[in-house]
């Protein structure tokens, strides 16, 4: 099916600024709640909220197979659930009604006032139920990092790392929508120096990760796995992904099972779904991969997409200091050999599930994605525009995440992923 949604050319009826996340070819999906606190799934152009559920009730999406109730929930669960031709379908719809040719809603006031809300007057909610959370560790930059901080420069890169898109499953009742506060975390660390007895207390090294995760729908029945030039037609789409980290919990924990409770605390992702299909425009090769991979996780032509990252700091009060620029290209093992990865066991992927990217580190010192990197553990810190410094991050910090893709004709964007860090509670 064509996805006519994409036309570089279309102009929306609607008010939207050159420089928008949100232009009428991007329609991602989010769920709201209305005004009225009335919970809705929606869709998103410029600066307006768009109502799908009161959409689908006034007939505009009557040509399409749809349930009368699909957009009438509090998650996308459902939806993403019906598959890609449903996605591409009411994609494509939403591109026509808004389409500034198109004067059949745009002429009738009493449906626009149903249907379409300023951003100021509705409050995003997570957009599904995630079930099951797996966070994969697919940045060679960031594990070759990570590996020579925690333990040897000279085997940084585990044997295993590249032959395996590791990963580990996640904890799925903290993740946040944009926007929420997180505590600092409180937890055990490694004993002080002349000491026996762990530390417990407040994290000290607390930071983020710039990652993404992609939601998929239902894959496949336990027992079988997909085929990796499948994999694809399975992934809704992304959003950014703060994987928030407490160093020094994780420090002391993570042998030998891997991150706990150094991670389980927190997790926060931008609101709006930005769907695969609206990234088509952007798909690039990912790294070489040397050595080739297992047959099963070979894949041909371009599977990664060039999404612009960028991690800041905003001290309260302040203004924010860019502190990192990565890309999502940098990651070594694509989404559709994780989600091929994941399967091949057997185990079942389900609608909703989501999967994080791992930390996205880029080449440059600039485009690492986490302060341990950035500040090397603390030795070299960051100075803010406010003329502060930090580590790692502060109490009363707002931590923003954005992304996006620009080629000549369009921009595409994910909006704001952010959290501020509340102290520790007494
Ligand atoms: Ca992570």
């Amino acid at each position: 099916m064509k996805i006519t949604a994409n036309d570089p050319n279309r102009k929306t009826w609607l008010t939207v600024s050159d420089n928008s996340d949100f232009p009428i070819q991007n329609i991602p999906f989010g769920v709201f709640l209305t005004r009225d606190d009335i919970i809705t799934i929606g869709t998103r152009i410029g600066d307006f909220a768009i109502d799908l559920g009161a959409l689908h009730q006034l007939g505009y999406f009557s040509e399409i197979p749809l349930t009368d109730d699909i957009f009438l929930q509090d998650t996308l669960n459902d939806f993403i659930a019906d598959g890609r031709k449903t996605w591409r379908l009411v994609r494509n719809r939403i591109a026509e009604i808004f389409d500034e040719k198109n004067s059949s809603l745009k002429e009738n006031m009493a449906h626009k006032d149903k249907i379409i809300f300023s951003m100021d007057e509705i409050e995003m909610q997570l957009p599904v139920d995630v079930g099951d959370y797996t966070d994969f560790y697919a940045s060679k930059e960031h594990a070759t990092n990570v590996g020579s901080l925690f333990r040897d420069p000279e085997n940084a890169l585990l044997p295993n790392w590249l032959h395996i898109p590791i990963g580990y499953h996640g904890r799925s009742s903290s993740i946040i929508p944009s926007g929420t506060p997180i505590r600092r975390p409180i937890g055990q660390s490694r004993p002080s120096e002349g000491s026996d007895t762990p530390n417990f207390g407040p994290s000290r090294l607390l930071d983020f990760e710039l990652e993404m995760a992609f939601i998929t729908t239902d894959i496949n029945h336990l027992g079988n796995s997909i085929a990796i030039d499948d994999a694809k037609s399975y992934i809704f789409g992304l959003v950014l992904f703060n994987d928030w980290s407490a160093r020094d919990i994780q420090g002391w924990e993570y042998a030998p099972l891997g991150p706990f409770l150094g991670k389980s605390f927190a997790s926060t992702i931008s609101p709006w779904i930005v769907t695969l299909d609206a990234l088509k425009p952007f798909k690039v090769k990912g790294p070489k991969q040397d050595p080739k991979p297992l047959p099963y996780l070979k894949q041909s032509g371009k599977n990664s997409y060039d999404i612009h990252l960028q991690a800041f700091i905003q001290p309260e009060g302040k203004e924010e200091t860019l502190v990192s620029h990565s890309n999502f290209k940098y990651m070594y093992w694509t989404m559709i050999q994780q989600l091929t990865h994941h399967t091949s066991n057997g185990c079942n992927i389900r609608a909703g599930d989501m999967m994080g990217s791992g930390t996205i580190s880029g080449p440059t010192k600039d485009s690492y994605g986490s302060m341990l990197e950035l500040t090397w553990r603390g030795q070299n810190p960051i100075k803010l525009n406010d003329g502060s410094e930090r580590k790692f991050i502060d109490d009363g910090d707002t931590i923003i995440m954005r992304g996006y893709c620009a080629n000549n004709k369009v921009r595409i964007g994910f909006g704001n992923c952010t959290g501020k860090v509340l102290p520790a509670l007494k």
